[in-house]
């Protein structure tokens, strides 16, 4: 099944090749995005190719293609994959060359782009809620960069699943920044609340389309940073992302949410979503 592109050829995943002096490889010297796809639509792919535009020029980046080009090809692999529910991942690095840690004078940049298919009753299952821990965010300042450099985040995410959570929720100065692989969210009196964009976070596609339907169904919101203890007194928490879309957290550091059970914004913020989905294809 061809379900991979890498530098101008389609493969089947398992065939493709990259160098081993791949600066990817080496340094995590690249960015990437995941964007899902429903009944066969690619789901904000104009929001996740800007990123990955932005990603690369604050990394000094030059894409291999133009952002037109590449959203033809997220196009033509997923044809050619014949999937209708998944994601692509899309990877850019700054290409092979001997290791030197400044830029090479000459390297091309690989681009790869690798769909797979998505768990959907795992799916189904992560809307009931899960459970969370917080975690020192010990990362740098330029986590709104989409960059491979993730060793913080797996190490984070393998401390919660290691002791049976789902997530783990970084908190930097006393203040929730986001999830290892997530943007988080708390309703406080009634206030849908999230860390502002900057430096701290990754600015979320999902964020931003959950931030558009809270205003659309009339669930007042506000971009500021919830402390750690505001966390404890939340009347909802969820988390989101692309392969997560809105999944609530029902307990966090062992202390039970709202009974353990989904609440009224999270459900309402979740419907919407799906409404959204639901139109694509
Ligand atoms: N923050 C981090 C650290 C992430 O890895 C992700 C998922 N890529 C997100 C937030 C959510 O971003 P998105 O909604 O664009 O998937």
């Amino acid at each position: 099944m061809v379900d991979t592109f890498l530098n101008g050829d389609y493969y089947n995943g398992a065939e493709a090749r990259v160098s081993i002096e791949d600066r990817g490889f080496l340094f995590g010297d690249g960015i990437y995005e995941v964007i899902r796809f429903y009944h066969g639509s690619f789901f904000e792919l104009g929001q996740h190719l800007s990123r990955l535009a932005r990603s690369a020029r604050k990394t000094y980046l030059d894409l291999p293609n133009s952002l037109e080009q590449i959203d033809s090809i997220c196009h033509e692999l997923l044809k050619k994959s014949g999937i209708k529910e998944g994601k692509l991942y899309l990877q850019v690095t700054r290409g092979a060359a001997p290791r030197t840690h400044e830029f090479p004078v000459q390297s091309e940049p690989t681009i790869m782009m690798k769909i797979s298919k998505v768990d959907e009753e795992e799916q189904k299952k992560k809307k009931k809620g899960v459970s969370a821990i917080t975690v020192p965010d010990d990362r740098w300042s330029n986590c709104d960069i989409k960059s491979l450099n993730l060793l913080p985040n797996v190490l984070a995410k393998q401390k919660a699943r290691s002791q049976g959570y789902y997530e783990a929720i970084f908190v930097f100065s006393e203040k929730i920044t986001e999830g290892a692989s997530s943007n988080v969210f708390a309703v406080l009196d009634g206030v849908l609340v999230t860390a502002p964009e900057c430096n701290r976070i990754l600015s979320g596609i999902t964020r931003n389309v959950v931030l558009e339907l809270a205003s659309q169904v009339g669930i007042p919101w506000e971009e500021k940073f919830v402390s750690n203890d505001d966390l404890y007194r939340a009347s909802e928490l969820f988390i989101t992302s692309t392969v997560d879309e809105i999944t609530p957290i029902l307990s966090i550091d062992g202390q039970t949410l709202n009974g353990s059970a989904v609440g009224k914004v999270s459900a309402k913020i979740q419907n919407r979503f799906q409404q959204k989905v639901s139109q694509l294809g």
